[in-house]
C-alpha cells in the first residue's frame, strides 16, 4: 500500500491511441503520475482508487504546442505591420525591441505565455529563445513539460557566437537527465544567420549531448536562394550534405520547400512544424501539407510567437489550418480532423521525443491530460457530430476545465494552480515599460537604429 492511485471518470474519453479508442463514461486509471489504464466505467467497479468523477467532461490528452518563444509575450502587439518571416521584418519588428530587452524581463513574459497555454490545454511546448537559462525555471515552476532550445543567433561576430555556444552548451549539461524538461538547440535558421562553422559546432554539440535541433526553415526561399548561390544545390540539400539530418531535428513553417526535396525529408527524422496563424498573419503562403503528408513528411502544429500569431490557443489553430488547407486545395477537408487532432497530440509527441511518454492516453504513459467542458459552445448533437471535427472547428480552448501534468494538477474548474496570473501579467507590464524606455533611450543615443 501507500501507492497513490486516482480514478478519473467522466462522459467522453478521446484517447488517441494506436485503435483511435473513444469511450463514452469511462475511466482513467492513475498511479504515481502514470497511466495504468483506460477503459469502461464498469470495468472499475472493484477498483481500489480515490474517484473523481468529472461529469459532462470529454478528457484526452494534454495538447503539445511543437513551436514557440515564450519570452515574446514581451512584445506583442509591437510588431503589427512587419512580416516577421522575412529577415528585413524580424529585424526592424522583433530584433530592435529585443536589443533593449534585459533578461529580467523574461520570467513574467514567460510566466503569462505558460498560464495562456494550460488555460487553453496544452501541456507541453517546444520553445527557441537565447537566454534558455532564465525561461527554464519559470516553465519548471508552473509544472509544464518543455523541450527547450537555445536559441543561437550568429551575428557576424565571433566572440559573441563563442559565447552563445558556450551558454547554450551549459545549459544542456543543466537539464541531463531532467524527466520534465530536456535540452535543445535552436540555429534560429540555418544558412541565412548562421555561417557553415558555426552550424558545424551547433550539429557537434547536439552530438555530444544528444540533443535535437530547433529551426525555422523555409519561410520565404531565401535558404534555396543563398544554399543555390553558395553550395549550388538546395537547403535541404546542402543539410543533408553537412549531417544536419542525420539526427531529430523540427523546423517551423516549411513553406517553400520544392517538392522535390520531400522525399529526402521524409527519409530523415526531421518534423516540419505548421504554424499557420504567423504565416497567414504575414502574408505568406499556406504550406503544402497535404502534399507532404502523401510523401510521408511528419508534421506537427505550433502556434509560433505570439507576437505574429497572436495567440496561444491550440484549439485556434487546429480549426485554422484545417480551414487554410481547404481554402489552398479547392476540396472540403483535404486533412481529415482526426490528422489534425494528431498534430497536436501523437505526432507532436513524436517530433519531440516523447512518443513512449506522453501524446495519448494508454497504459504505461504519463498522466498529461486536459478536460473540456462538454456543456461549452460547439459540442452539441454530440450523437451527430464527429468528436474531432468538434474539437478542430467547433469549440476553442476556453471549454478546457481542468489540466493535468505529469499526475500534478495544473488547472482545476478554470482555476490556475501554479501561475498567479493576474501578478504574471503585472510583472509583464511592469516589463513592457522598462523595455519601452530602454529602447527610447538607444534610439536618442543612436538615432540610425
Ligand atoms: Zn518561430
Amino acid at each position: 500500500m501507500g501507492v497513490m492511485r486516482t480514478l478519473l471518470l467522466a462522459d467522453v474519453v478521446v484517447t488517441m491511441d494506436a485503435h483511435g479508442h473513444i469511450y463514452r463514461d469511462a475511466g482513467v486509471l492513475l498511479e504515481d503520475g502514470r497511466i495504468v489504464e483506460v477503459a469502461p466505467r464498469a470495468r472499475f467497479a472493484d477498483t481500489e482508487a480515490d474517484r473523481l468523477d468529472l461529469g459532462q467532461r470529454l478528457l484526452m490528452p494534454g495538447l503539445i504546442n511543437a513551436h514557440t518563444h515564450t519570452p515574446m509575450t514581451l512584445f506583442r502587439g509591437l510588431a503589427e505591420g512587419y512580416s516577421l518571416l522575412t529577415l528585413e521584418g524580424w529585424f526592424n519588428g522583433i530584433r530592435v525591441w529585443e536589443m533593449a530587452m534585459t533578461p529580467e524581463m523574461i520570467p513574467p513574459a514567460v510566466s503569462v505565455s505558460c498560464a495562456e497555454m494550460i488555460r487553453t490545454g496544452t501541456t507541453c511546448f517546444a520553445d527557441q529563445y537565447f537566454h534558455m537559462e532564465h525561461i527554464a525555471p519559470t516553465v519548471r515552476a508552473a509544472g509544464m513539460r518543455a523541450a527547450l532550445a537555445y536559441g543561437i543567433v550568429e551575428v557576424g561576430d565571433d566572440h559573441a557566437h563563442n559565447w552563445a555556444l558556450g551558454a547554450a552548451e551549459s545549459f544542456l549539461a543543466s537539464l541531463r537527465d531532467d524527466g520534465q524538461l530536456s535540452g535543445w538547440i535552436g540555429p534560429h535558421a540555418l544558412f541565412v544567420d548562421n555561417r557553415l562553422p558555426t552550424i558545424q559546432a551547433e550539429l557537434a554539440l547536439a552530438d555530444a549531448y544528444a540533443a535535437g535541433l530547433h529551426i525555422h526553415l523555409s519561410t520565404s526561399g531565401e535558404e534555396d536562394a543563398y544554399c543555390l548561390r553558395h553550395y549550388g544545390v538546395t537547403a535541404v540539400q546542402q543539410m543533408k550534405r553537412i549531417g544536419a539530418l542525420d539526427r531529430r531535428i523540427i523546423a517551423a513553417h516549411c513553406l517553400t520547400i520544392p517538392e522535390a526535396d520531400l522525399a529526402t525529408l521524409a527519409a530523415a527524422p526531421f518534423t516540419a512544424i505548421l504554424a499557420p496563424s504567423a504565416c497567414m498573419r504575414a502574408g505568406r503562403p499556406a504550406a503544402p501539407l497535404k502534399r507532404m503528408l502523401a510523401e510521408g513528411v511528419r508534421v506537427a502544429l505550433g502556434t509560433d510567437n505570439v507576437t505574429a500569431n497572436n495567440s496561444y490557443d491550440l484549439f485556434k489553430e487546429m480549426q485554422i489550418l484545417g480551414k487554410l488547407m481547404a481554402y489552398r486545395e479547392g476540396e472540403p477537408n483535404p486533412i481529415p480532423a482526426k490528422t489534425i487532432v494528431e498534430m497536436v497530440t501523437t505526432r507532436a509527441a513524436e517530433a519531440i521525443g516523447l512518443a513512449d511518454r506522453i501524446g495519448s492516453l494508454e497504459a504505461g504513459k504519463r498522466a498529461d491530460l486536459i478536460a473540456l467542458d462538454l456543456d461549452a459552445p460547439g459540442f452539441a448533437p454530440r450523437n451527430a457530430q464527429d468528436v474531432y471535427t468538434a474539437l478542430v472547428y467547433a469549440v476553442s480552448g476556453l471549454a478546457v476545465t481542468d489540466v493535468m501534468c505529469d499526475g500534478r494538477w495544473l488547472m482545476r474548474d478554470g482555476r490556475l494552480l501554479t501561475i498567479d496570473y493576474r501578478a504574471a501579467c503585472e510583472a509583464l507590464e511592469a516589463a513592457f515599460d522598462e523595455l519601452r524606455a530602454r529602447r527610447a533611450r538607444l534610439t536618442a543615443e543612436s538615432p540610425g537604429r
